[in-house]
């Protein structure tokens, strides 16, 4: 049997797409690529109430799915992808986002992505509200979702080359009814390159269609290895077809309620983004000028936070590389079009060497990540940024593990017959890029550091003898996960974002580092608990509906500084209310949307248990995001570390070597960690080893037979 798109068909099941009302679409898609089976799946009113959607629908749909042993690459593993029940709506910005829900590579433990592109809101308006695709196939498959005409098919795919801006193009004129980019808007495709193939690093890339530069663009799923399962499976790509998405395909309960909540935003980002964040020409750029001010930018592995080649860098070189006056929305209706690209970038290495192409991004992430490598150059950045990109390599674990490799070559831990001959230094942008196209290939020492720091960290003590304490000290990757690109030494409440954050050290959780650092907001434990606390289930809530986080406070009315609570934007926040009861027809106030953030944050965290993980040993960071661990770290702001010794410690460092005041002071440091996590566990009603308590869960009304059995041993 073949399609019309001329793959043949393993599988196929024919459906009634139904439309989505009030934002559900009412029912789940699993697909087994192994047995080839396929089903719809009810979506019940209980998940709704408990799970809301988006990630919330993941967890839950992957938990029922897996057991207590199930490792990553088990077939029974799966990868879920859906948006929730407000993703889709075009009429408020940032509605756009798909939620990812695996078990990842490098944590051994549950994972969650978010991502743009158009996928999860065409899945929904296909008729599902979520995608579970579980098992192995023997063969590269395709998995296509032909919402147009109800049909889901698992085809044998002839795709030779799997990396992403070739296969997102292929695919795109694939499966259009015809080439007119009204055609090719219709179509949405998931996949992730060889390097997500060979290494533990991969990402997914989720496309949209440019309809001004008539090419499929791609967002990225980026952290955790979830690419990396998505190969292991053998899965080249999904693919979903939905023609005619229309401000009212949610059928929203109130849609002159979700209009006049847009206006207000709209409003705002027109008149406000231009002279705030100016998101609408240099995107997220912008953050690296003011990280290298307040000393924030990562640089060589963390060991210092400025560096003054950082201009060269920074958000004026790309506000002139960004191709402007396009609009770089990554999905319809997002009037912050952050979402910038460099057009005909001519690639100097690689398999694509002389190719022109067009680079998504760069943002803040790869950029800093850049700057851990002590690579200051825009042409590095794009290369390595497109490469990243294609090879679905997500660009956080690659800068930051490469930059821990490079400390140790530095260090002498590594030298070249180690490293196959490459030069490891800071700096040297030609051994990144050789070593990135080695993780493409699954070859030399770039598969090596592509099994993620964990990893490497044991490889380098068993195989070179590098001292395994050092190592800990400053491989910095916590849960398995590598660092997302802040500092965080100079604050407690942000150490604690990273090393307290579900998944592992990502930034989406909470970003409190302005708040702690800079402005001396939450200066007590308890106030640094409430923050950890409210903060993390705020960002939550985005990944349960399907929001971008961007429009919360990316942008900020006039006025919010003289509200109550800035930090918060409470006028978003109302916005937000008005959007979730504008579509589900369920009235909210903020603190409904912090519970309904609550239960799914927790059994997030019970699912940790259950895999074997998510207790306080877990949480533990490495030393160089609390302090410096070397004496060339402490000499580089000794005079801020005295006087810390002096005021805090109440030691006088008057005499003492820097050896003894670097002891010292982290002695203090890592006391004051351990008293924060304290204090959070309890805000979080946890027990003391970070286990949630069956109070907690009863209150959340999560207290499920099932539930409250992993962590009965724990109270
Ligand atoms: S704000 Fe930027 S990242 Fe968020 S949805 Fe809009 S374009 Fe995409």
């Amino acid at each position: 049997m073949a399609t019309n798109t001329g793959y043949r068909v393993i599988s196929e099941m024919s459906y009634e797409p139904s439309p989505a009302n009030c934002g559900y679409a009412g029912q789940t898609l699993y697909v087994n690529i192994g047995t080839g089976e396929i089903e719809s799946r009810p979506v019940t009113q209980e998940m709704k109430d408990k799970f809301v959607g988006g990630r919330g629908f993941g967890l839950w749909r992957l938990w029922n799915a897996v057991n207590n042993d199930t490792k990553w690459d088990d077939p029974e593993n799966e990868i879920v992808i859906g948006a929730g029940p407000i993703g889709g709506i075009t009429t408020y910005a940032g509605a756009g986002k798909s939620l990812v829900v695996s078990l990842s590579p490098t944590t051994g433990s549950v994972i969650d992505s978010n991502v743009g592109g158009y996928f999860g809101p065409y899945l929904k308006f296909s008729g599902w509200d979520s995608l579970e695709v579980q098992g192995k196939a023997d063969k590269d498959v395709i998995v296509f979702i032909d919402g147009d005409n109800g049909s889901v098919q698992i085809l044998e795919s002839v795709e030779k080359d799997l990396n992403t801006h070739i296969l997102s193009e292929r695919l795109a004129h694939a499966f259009a009814e015809s080439d007119a980019p009204r055609d090719l808007l219709a179509i949405s495709t998931v996949s992730a390159g060889l390097g997500a193939q060979h290494t533990h690093i991969g990402c997914l890339n989720f496309s949209f269609f440019d309809m001004k530069r008539k090419i499929p663009r791609v967002k990225q799923a980026g952290r955790g290895g979830i690419g990396t399962v998505f190969r292991d499976k053998k899965i080249a790509a999904l693919v979903v077809k939905y023609s005619g998405v229309r401000p009212d395909s949610n059928h929203p309960a109130d849609l002159e309620r979700l209009k006049r909540a847009g206006e207000r935003i709209n409003k705002e980002i027109f008149e406000l983004d231009s002279s705030q964040c100016d998101m609408r020409h240099i995107g997220t750029t912008h953050l690296v000028e003011i990280m290298n001010e307040y000393d924030l930018l990562p640089i060589h592995n963390y060991k210092f936070g400025s560096h003054p080649e950082a201009d060269k860098i920074s958000s004026p070189v790309w506000r002139e590389r960004f191709t402007q006056g396009m609009p770089d929305g990554c999905w319809l209706g997002c009037t912050m079009s952050c979402s910038h690209a460099v057009d005909h970038f001519s690639l100097k290495t690689g398999p694509y060497k002389g190719t022109e192409v067009t680079v998504d991004g760069p943002e803040y992430e790869t950029i800093a990540g850049s700057a851990n490598m002590g690579i200051f150059d825009p042409d590095f950045v794009l290369e390595m940024n497109f490469y990243c990109d294609t090879y679905g390599i997500d660009t956080i674990s690659y800068t930051t593990a490469m930059a821990f490799a490079m400390e140790c070559y530095e260090a002498g831990i590594l030298n070249e017959e180690s490293t196959n001959g490459l030069d490891l230094h800071f700096g040297n942008s030609e051994a990144a890029l050789t070593l990135l196209h080695e993780m493409g290939r699954g070859e030399g020492f770039g598969a090596i550091v592509g099994q993620g720091i964990r990893k490497i960290k044991k490889l380098f003590v068993n195989k070179y003898g590098a001292d395994p304490a050092f190592l800990q000290d400053i491989g910095m990757e916590c849960k398995g996960m590598e660092y997302s690109e802040y500092v965080t030494k100079e604050s407690l409440a942000m150490q604690g974002g990273y090393g307290l954050a579900l998944k592992g050290p990502q930034h989406d959780e909470a970003w409190l580092i302005f708040m702690d650092m800079v402005n001396n907001q939450i200066p007590t434990f308890k106030d640094k608990a409430e923050a950890l606390h409210y903060f993390p289930m705020w960002r939550t809530w985005f990944g349960l509906v399907g929001l971008c986080k961007l429009p919360w406070n990316d942008i900020e009315p006039a006025d919010n500084a003289q509200t109550d609570e800035p930090a918060k934007v409470p006028e978003h926040v109302r916005n937000y209310c008005d959007l979730f009861a504008g579509v589900t027809g369920v009235k909210v106030t903020p603190n409904d949307l912090i519970l309904q953030s609550e239960r799914v944050y927790n059994f997030q965290r019970v699912f940790n248990l259950r895999m074997g993980y998510g207790r306080r040993k877990h949480d533990a960071i490495p030393y160089r995001s609390a302090g410096p661990v070397t004496q060339e770290e402490y000499d580089s702001r000794a005079q801020r570390y005295d006087e810390q010794l002096r005021e805090k410690v109440g030691i006088d460092p008057e005499g003492m070597s820097t050896a003894e005041k670097v002891k010292a002071l982290r002695a203090f440091r890592e006391e004051q960690y351990e008293k924060l996590c304290d204090a959070v566990y309890v805000r979080r009603g946890w027990t003391s080893d970070g286990a949630p308590t069956i109070e907690t869960l009863k209150r959340l009304k999560i207290d499920f037979p099932e539930v409250v059995e992993i962590v009965r041993p724990y109270q």
